[in-house]
């Protein structure tokens, strides 16, 4: 039992789901059972790295390196709690879902990651460009103001960014929007 605790820690994203010290597992008006989970989120921000990342804690265990968090709702308890899968998976009973929507989250950052890491070609003035899933895409320097403003098709966003990793982002949110509604 003292390896596997051990081995959740070093993975620094869950919880220990600890039922010693000051865990809130330990006061008796915190029932541990009856909650259902609503979603999980995760806490870092698009593009960050991982020593920017603004770990959460987990409202039961006090395990204070979360970042898949799972909010779970009880009837008999006003607030929602902040939690990680551990103690998730304990206070639902579900040893399913919570473990299931965290890895669909996973799988995504890991797509993100890809996508960042994909080489875009330099053109002569600067901008960036990149055939995907034949669909031209731009990221054009602004030389004044040095941001970046991004092209999908024949389409420009909006938005300037400051640095070349938040366009290849929005362009990727821009692409997962076209594919939701459908146009891509
Ligand atoms: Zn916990």
């Amino acid at each position: 039992m003292k390896n596997k605790n051990n081995d959740i820690i070093l993975n620094g994203t869950d919880c220990k789901s600890a039922a010693a010290g000051e865990s809130s597992w330990n006061l008796p008006n915190i029932p541990h059972k009856g909650w259902t989970i609503v979603d999980v989120i995760d806490i870092r921000e698009d593009g960050q790295s991982e020593d920017e990342t603004d770990y959460q804690t987990c409202m039961m265990c006090n395990y204070n390196r979360i970042r898949y968090v799972h909010i779970v709702s009880h009837p008999e308890v006003e607030n929602d709690f902040e939690v990680g899968c551990v103690c998730a998976e304990k206070m639902t009973g579900d040893y399913i879902n919570p473990k299931r929507l965290e890895k669909k989250l996973r799988q995504r950052t890991a797509r993100r990651i890809t996508w960042i890491k994909k080489s875009w070609k330099l053109t002569e003035n600067g901008n960036h460009t990149l055939i995907f899933e034949e669909h031209r895409l731009l990221i054009f320097k602004d030389k004044k103001t040095n941001k970046y403003k991004c092209k999908i098709g024949e389409v420009w966003g909006k938005k300037s960014f400051d640095t070349i990793d938040q366009a290849k982002n929005a362009v990727y949110n821009g692409i997962d929007y076209l594919k939701v509604k459908g146009e891509w």
